[in-house]
């Protein structure tokens, strides 16, 4: 790649306005025929930032025919022969502006180098999210009238993208919902009491709460109904919280750390339980199981067959790439929690994390060394943002792109299958992590014997969280993965 670089001034045929810099989508080269120019909206976005106007587009060369436009470019030539590189054009007066537009593609033309770029090989979004996105799907072809979707999370909102947005509507309760409409009820769950006043309102409930959300809930009410205590090891700000909370007889307590078991105030008679919220991350939630075991030798808990890994398999992929790539780009809305837990995960593990919410925010700087490139895409990004960023890098010199499978499943009893909404067989196969079911299951449920009573022959107390490594420490090949 090196030895085909070549770096050019020409002429284009392209009008210019004086004080716009038009960033090159394609060249029309008349040695090195079409140069693709993939990274442009780097270099727009560099430029972008420094006050500058700039419009996408094509350009012609005609050097050295005479030219309406002024090309800065530095274009390479691929192992196959096709040419690739980046280019703006400035109106041929602007001396200025040229200037500008050089040091730009100076600092980019600096970065070009041949890359490993490693990645997920699944979408972000979990199986029970997923599964809840197809069933809106389903529900906007069967609906005369808008689908209303309860609660969405943020991180939900850009995954509507190729339903049809406009007529998913999100409300927070049953307000205002006009009576026949259809609600979706989110993977996260809601109030028991919804089925009810859905009914009473003449609305119809597409229940798409998570089996393993169920199944949390079905511990929670059946440990309440024996008259313990019930601690929840998670997180308020999740979404599947109040789902498996709300509307409890007696409220539970919520601990989010070891210091938060160290603060209990435990009833001296009452037993207690723990219900472990899913979509923690194991590695963050069992030490939190494990300081409660400690104030509490008879704590009863969730089996472990419950667990949900999709947070648990994220972390080992976000360690991996810690650990194999000089930086890791975090796709996604700063402020947003599933970006947080990328970024923590990433820099726990010794990473070099950097967010970004637009593929034009990406610098020079961050890709310096760089033979070695991380991408997560988190939940909140739009659905193609992580797609851009490979593209935009692939015009940085050649790119490997690697996807990594991170996947755990429980072999015992666990819950239906958050994607497809069947039941388990008892030895589960891994789910197929590809694609949204065309059709879905039955409505999954917790079956009756489990919400109503504890299981029978659960390992409980001492069984609870007796296997740290679950799939969460980096390294330690405890997650099935397959490469
Ligand atoms: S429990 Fe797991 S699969 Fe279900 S919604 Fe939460 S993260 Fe997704």
């Amino acid at each position: 790649m090196k030895r085909t670089r070549l770096t050019e001034r020409l002429g284009a045929r392209e009008q210019v306005a004086a004080g716009e810099v038009l960033v090159a989508t394609a060249v029309d080269h008349p040695e090195r025929g079409t140069v693709r120019c993939p990274a442009a909206p780097l270099i727009g976005g560099s430029l972008t930032r420094l006050g500058r106007t700039v419009r996408y587009g094509t350009l012609t060369i005609t050097s050295p025919q005479p030219s309406t436009a002024t090309v800065l470019a530095t274009t390479y030539l691929d192992r196959h022969g096709a040419a690739w590189g980046i280019a703006a054009a400035v109106h041929p007066s602007d001396d200025e502006l040229r200037q500008v537009v050089e040091e730009v593609l100076d600092r980019w033309s600096a970065v070009f180098r041949t890359r490993r770029l490693l990645t997920g090989a699944t979408p972000p979004a979990c199986a029970g999210v997923r599964r809840t996105l197809a069933l809106v799907d389903r529900a906007l072809t069967t609906s005369t009238g808008p689908v209303f979707m309860l609660n969405p999370p943020p991180e939900i909102e850009p995954l509507l993208d190729g339903t049809n947005p406009r007529d998913v509507r999100a409300v927070g309760d049953l307000t205002g919902v006009p009576t026949g409409s259809v609600v979706v009820v989110p993977a996260a769950g809601a109030h028991p009491d919804l089925p009810r006043s859905a009914s009473a309102r003449g609305l119809t409930l597409v229940d798409a709460t998570c089996p393993f959300v169920a199944a949390a809930r079905a511990e929670a009410d059946s440990r309440v109904a024996e008259g313990d205590r019930v601690v929840v090891a998670g997180r308020a700000g999740y979404a599947a919280y109040p789902g498996i909370t709300a509307g409890l007889p007696v409220p539970p307590r919520l601990v989010e750390s070891e210091a938060d078991v160290a603060a209990l105030v435990l009833p001296e008679s009452d037993p207690v339980s723990c219900v472990v919220q899913p979509g923690i991350a194991m590695s963050e939630v069992l030490p939190v199981v494990a300081a409660l075991r400690g104030r509490v030798p008879t704590l009863r808990g969730s089996h472990p067959d419950d667990f949900c890994y999709e947070a648990t398999d994220r972390s080992d992929l976000a360690h991996h790439l810690a650990r194999h790539c000089d930086v890791v780009l975090i796709c996604g809305a700063p402020d947003a929690e599933d970006t947080a837990s990328l970024h923590r995960w990433v820099a726990g593990a010794g990473g070099e994390p950097v967010v970004l919410d637009a593929v034009e925010a990406i610098r020079p700087q961050w890709l310096v060394p760089g033979a070695v490139i991380g991408l997560l895409p988190s939940t909140s990004a739009r659905p193609s943002l992580a797609q851009d960023v490979i593209s935009a890098l692939s015009g940085l010199g050649p790119l490997s792109v690697v996807r990594r499978l991170a996947r755990s499943q429980a072999d015992g009893d666990p819950p239906a299958d958050p994607l497809t909404g069947d039941p388990r067989p008892s030895t589960a196969p891994a789910r197929n992590p590809s694609g949204v079911p065309g059709e879905e299951g039955p409505r999954p449920r917790v079956p009756a014997d489990r919400a109503a009573a504890p299981r029978q022959g659960r390992p409980a107390p001492g069984g609870f969280g007796r296997n740290p490594d679950a799939g969460s420490r980096p390294g330690t090949g405890a997650t099935p993965e397959r490469p």
